[in-house]
């Protein structure tokens, strides 16, 4: 709950948003190619550090050794039946071919096909997404191109690994040549292919290994809880002038920041922004770093992970979707229907654009905001996504001045209710909803060979105490006094480390999950299979037991998050 003095105050913030400063600094970042590590990726650091002084933020560049791969270039040609050049980019984690190039015979592998693919290489329908990049070469292909459904070829990475290879998944590095071409070149070679035997020449050269990169970090804090911060983060890397991805959600971070530090005597808590580098070059391995060295200071002050990207770009008018996790869809929907006049819809939050931080059990909101319409953009990765994404013509002509304006007005109100409410603005309540919704989706499934039962009862039980806590919150933020404000936002971050992990996560806190789609509650998916099985074999029974573990796992942590809440609530009456 809100008080009209309060909205009033948003209101005023958010007019000062720039339209003229927004385009000065997207026009000022988008100049050059921001390679993880080079020298314009340097430049732009060095204009963060500078504005972000001025404004009086305490501010620093960190330099960071990751594992960065850098495509440098990707060539194809048809030997027979007949002689020629296929123009193709190479992409980031793909192998550098021996000197010649590699020659073999090559074949389409339409989807679903059982092929025998060893030894060849194969032409894929769709982006070279790392999923897909590993199976095939689990298959035994010796090399992989792709047929992107557009007129410019979408730069990619190809690796399955979040971030930093251990030792545990570093047999994922790719091992095989890959490339991509746009539907025409795709098309011809596919008809290639169906007329008879096709031989090609693969030629792929990438630059992967430790680099030095920059991360730009910049902390203001709050008056009332000064330790606690929200983190808000966007990638500075980008593919060819990325104005769209992502100079604009650069742009959008500093003009926050720039409004944000004249009225920092509001602010209850504080934000740390951050720019990551190696987001497009080492697969998140910037933010991943940030999680693996900061964990302790993470686990304990951030509450919330605010992620920008792909702002402001031309036609990308539909707000229909809020990507977040379910703690915070209610903030997220307000605040854009307040500015958009559209209701969006929730969207729980995917395994992509440097959510590094499930495992802590950050809290995360947005990531893309600004959709194109549905239907439009074919063949990228996420519905919504424009035409121009990842490809040589992300350039300034694709930004719109209204969109982007717009987009970072609905930055600058979510960060100044994140910073400014005296009780943080999440709810469990949605949170214990889904937690009970996915387990009787799971539950469906595996019809009576298991019983979920257990679990879907303490998701119902949290998701009661879950309403009380929001009760109790609202009557909160109402009244005087900060103390019963700060007992709740303790109890409210200390949920999210109880239940997102349990949610989200397929490994244990410190670790990180694959750059792969995980499900939710990915541990618990084995139940779906088990309706099919006998029960009378030794594979079921072997399930069975792996699936009460992990049944304890998630119900463990809802009766934790529940006993929390109960806590938290009885030292507020006493
Ligand atoms: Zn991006």
């Amino acid at each position: 709950m809100m008080l009209v003095g309060e909205r009033e105050r948003e209101q005023q913030v958010v007019a000062e948003v720039s339209a003229d400063e927004l385009m000065k600094h997207t026009a000022t970042i988008a100049a050059e190619e921001r390679l993880s590590g080079n020298e314009a990726e340097a430049k732009a650091v060095g204009y963060f550090k500078q504005l972000m002084e001025d404004w009086g933020y305490d501010t620093k560049i960190q330099w960071i050794e990751n594992y960065i791969s850098l495509p440098i270039k990707g060539a194809l040609t048809v030997l027979s039946p007949e002689s020629r050049d296929v123009s193709c980019i190479t992409h980031s984690f793909s192998v550098t071919t021996p000197p010649g190039g590699l020659e073999a015979e090559l074949v389409y592998l339409p989807e679903g096909s059982n092929l025998d693919v060893r030894g060849r290489i194969v032409v894929q329908d769709g982006l070279a997404l790392p999923a897909t990049v590993y199976g095939t070469e689990q298959r035994g292909a010796a090399g992989q191109l792709f047929v992107n459904a557009s007129d410019l070829p979408r730069n990619m990475i190809v690796s399955t690994i979040w971030g930093q290879p251990v030792p545990e998944s570093a047999g994922r590095i790719p091992k095989t040549p890959v490339v991509s071409m746009n539907q025409e070149n795709g098309e011809y070679l596919k008809a290639l292919c169906a007329k008879g035997p096709v031989k090609v020449r693969l030629e792929t050269e990438t630059w992967t290994g430790f680099k030095k990169v920059p991360l730009a970090i910049a902390d203001v804090k709050g008056k009332v809880e000064p330790d606690k911060f929200v983190m808000f983060n966007g990638h500075l890397d980008s593919w060819h002038e990325g104005a769209s991805d992502n100079a604009t959600a650069n742009a959008c971070m500093l003009e926050t920041a720039r409004v944000l530090a004249k009225h920092r005597d509001e602010l209850k808590r504080g934000v740390r922004f951050i720019w990551w580098s190696g987001h497009s070059h080492g697969r998140y391995s910037g933010s991943n770093w940030y999680a693996d060295y900061n964990w302790e200071d993470l686990d304990r002050n951030a509450v919330v992970n605010l992620n920008v990207d792909s702002l402001g770009c031309v036609g990308a008018t539909d707000y229909s979707e809020v990507e977040c996790s379910a703690e915070l869809y209610d903030l997220g929907r307000e605040v854009i229907e307040k500015y958009t006049g559209q209701r969006p819809n929730y969207q729980r939050i995917g395994r992509s654009g440097d959510q590094s931080f499930w495992g802590i059990g950050l809290p995360a909101l947005y990531q893309l905001l600004s959709r194109a319409p549905k239907g439009e953009g074919a063949g990228v990765f996420i519905s919504g996504l424009s035409w121009f994404w990842h490809t040589a013509a992300d350039t300034m002509d694709k930004i719109d001045r209204d969109i982007l304006l717009k987009d970072t007005q609905i930055y600058m109100a979510t960060l100044w209710r994140l910073c400014t409410a005296p009780v943080l603005p999440m709810s469990y309540v949605p949170v214990a909803e889904e937690f009970a919704r996915l387990l009787s989706g799971l539950q469906e499934k595996a019809g009576d060979a298991f019983d979920l039962m257990p679990a879907i009862e303490s998701a119902e039980l949290l998701k009661s105490r879950a309403a009380e806590l929001r009760r109790a919150a609202e009557q909160a933020s109402a009244g005087p006094g900060s103390d019963r404000a700060m007992a709740l936002n303790e109890c409210i971050v200390k949920l999210g480390r109880i239940l997102m992990p349990a949610g989200y996560s397929a490994v244990d806190r410190f670790e990180t999950d694959l750059a792969i789609p995980i499900p939710p509650l990915p541990r618990l998916q084995p139940v779906a299979q088990m309706a099919g099985m006998d029960r009378e074999s030794n594979e079921y029974r072997f399930l069975e037991r792996k699936m009460v573990r992990e049944r304890t796992r998630v119900l463990h942590a809802l009766n934790e998050a529940t006993e929390l809440i109960e806590k938290s609530l009885k030292t507020l009456e006493g």
